[in-house]
């Protein structure tokens, strides 16, 4: 069957519980038209096609729906990822605690050139906020990762911050192309080789 996208692009979003991923992977797929394929492995994905710079980019969204804790899924989970969002609750600062444990667990299980994205959910919150905007800065910069905060309920700032993973990943890919002059030699079009088994 003729493929109908110009590039494959998985993301993952990675954690704790509660802090909106099954809400953001939502608010950007919609409810409708959009099948959620279930894995073996007990986690999600959804997908969502974009268009960059004339292309059509597919993007497989994965969530892990609270089966994080079952530390067998992990390296699955993480194989063939293009493009991470870790997710913390701006009204809950373990939540942000936390990014510091979810962010060695990714060095330790992702590809070294896997883009990355930290989200401050929940921006609408306000008044219950527990971790400033300067800190959440402060931890991306402190770790070379970009940073946005967000609201799965209002959808402040969530297409920006799939676009801003997306073209990263392009942006990764086209220079690694150019290096090589070799283009598809195991790029993230081949990721969905190892999926859905
Ligand atoms: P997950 O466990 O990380 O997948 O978290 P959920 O997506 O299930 O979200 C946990 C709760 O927070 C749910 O009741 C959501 O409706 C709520 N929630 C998620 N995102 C937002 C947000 O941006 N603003 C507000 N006010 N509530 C949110």
């Amino acid at each position: 069957m003729a493929k109908t996208y110009d590039h494959l692009f998985k993301l993952l979003l990675i954690g704790d519980d509660g802090v909106g991923k099954k809400d953001i992977l939502f608010r950007v797929t919609g409810d409708t038209c959009n099948t959620t394929f279930i894995t073996t492995m007990g986690a999600d994905f959804k997908i969502k096609t974009v268009e960059l710079d004339g292309k059509k980019i597919k993007l497989q969204i994965w969530d892990t729906a609270g089966q994080q804790r079952f530390k067998t899924i992990t390296t699955a989970y993480y194989r063939g990822a293009n493009g991470i969002m870790l997710v913390y609750d701006i009204t809950n600062k373990k939540s942000f605690d936390s990014l510091q444990d979810w962010i060695r667990d990714m060095e330790q299980h992702a590809s070294s050139d896997v883009e990355r994205i930290i989200l401050g959910n929940n921006c609408d919150l306000d008044d219950k906020r527990q971790v400033s905007k300067e800190s959440g800065e402060k931890l991306a910069t402190d770790y070379g990762l970009k940073f946005l905060e967000i609201s799965a309920k209002s959808g402040i700032n969530v297409e920006e911050a799939f676009f801003t993973l997306a073209r990263d990943i392009m942006t990764r890919l086209n220079s690694r192309m150019n290096d090589n002059n070799a283009p598809g030699d195991g790029g993230p079009e081949n990721v969905s080789r190892c999926l859905l088994t």
